[in-house]
């Protein structure tokens, strides 16, 4: 059986993408093996990263990207999984070490996959996707060390794809989410997902200079590290939690001890790529609990496979909005 495909080639270094017809043959066999027809993917970051070939991701050529994938099981060699389950998958170096959702089809290790969540589509799954896991594993970590209902939580890359997400869940989970921005002219539509208040990136942007500012936020979910976060760590309040998501800003952090030692504050590391099946299942249930069909779709845009690749320098250059679902099939 033929089906198609985005792949990756490389050459001299310069990574380049086309949209390919396969066969069922040509597909991995890992352990566990499970095939599923892909319905949906979508845009990450670091789907940006292997679109571009940035940072080295990926070691061999030919490569299918795609970290998330969302679809129809269609053979199974594990009894977990029976023809017709729908089934998700998102990390688990998916779509960097092994290929990926940008494909029709794509034949995955049983174990890291997890079932969609009823009342769920697959495209409302993958709108979610690495993006939305990772804000609600961020929110649920935050509230795991004591941050309260009604405490101000920042969430900085607001228009971004973990951004957006956390405005969501945090909102409906009854926080009072400020949402910091690049782009102002948003403004309007991160209220519109439930930000309580929005402020513009540049007022927390630069590197604090002294160790300690001005108390403002009971918790923060940072997509944006470097001096964003080493600003954001000197104006917790007591006692406060940052959960450290991701790097659109910048990969380093300088800052001092004194958040620490002073006003016992928390850093929390969020990964989602490795993340143990048991989080995963209780991550996706505390998000089917607080999606709304509705506000999903106000941040999702859709693509076709053969335009994807288009999108990667966009989304590294901070320029996308929300999230982007990848339609695989015609
Ligand atoms: P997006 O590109 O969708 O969002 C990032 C947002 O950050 C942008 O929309 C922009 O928001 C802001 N931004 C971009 N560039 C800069 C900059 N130079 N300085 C300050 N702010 C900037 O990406 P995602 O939301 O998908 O991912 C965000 C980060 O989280 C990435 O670094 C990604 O690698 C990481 N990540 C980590 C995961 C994990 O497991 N830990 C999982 C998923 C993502 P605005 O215009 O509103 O300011």
């Amino acid at each position: 059986m033929s089906f198609k495909a985005l792949v990756l080639s490389e050459s001299d270094g310069d990574v380049s993408s086309s949209l390919t017809e396969l066969d069922a043959a040509d597909l991995p066999q890992p352990e566990n093996p499970v095939t599923v027809a892909v319905d949906y993917s979508s845009l990450n970051y670091k789907d940006g990263m292997v679109l571009q070939g940035v940072g080295r991701l990926v070691r061999n050529y030919p490569h299918i990207p795609g970290v998330d994938l969302a679809g129809t099981v269609v053979d199974s060699a594990d009894g977990r999984f029976q023809l017709g389950d729908e089934v998700l998958c998102t990390g688990w170096r998916v779509g960097e070490m092994h290929w990926g959702g940008y494909a029709e089809r794509a034949r995955l290790n049983a174990d890291w996959l997890v079932p969609v969540p009823k009342g769920m589509t697959t495209r409302e799954a993958m709108a979610i996707g690495t993006a939305g896991f990772t804000a609600m594993q961020a929110l649920d970590a935050l509230e795991s060390v004591g941050v309260q209902k009604g405490d101000p939580i920042l969430v900085t890359g607001a228009s971004g794809g973990v951004g957006s997400s956390a405005i969501l869940w945090g909102a409906a989970m009854g926080h009072h989410i400020v949402a910091s921005t690049g782009r102002m002219e948003n403004a309007g539509d991160l209220k519109a997902l439930g930000a309580a208040e929005v402020i513009d990136r540049n007022e927390i942007a630069e590197a604090p200079g002294r160790p300690l500012l001005k108390e403002r936020w009971a918790g923060c979910v940072d997509a944006v590290g470097g001096d964003t976060l080493a600003h954001v760590l000197a104006e917790m309040n007591y006692g406060g939690a940052v959960a450290a998501c991701g790097l659109a800003g910048g990969n380093t952090l300088t800052t001092t001890v004194i958040p620490f030692l002073l006003r016992g504050v928390k850093l929390v590391g969020i990964d989602s790529v490795m993340a143990p099946y048991d989080e995963r299942i209780r991550v996706w249930e505390r998000i089917s609990g607080v999606f709304d069909s509705e506000r999903l779709a106000s941040i999702t845009t859709e693509v076709a496979l053969a335009d994807i690749a288009s999108r990667a320098s966009e989304i590294l250059a901070g320029q996308t909005k929300g999230r982007t679902v990848v339609k695989t099939g015609a």
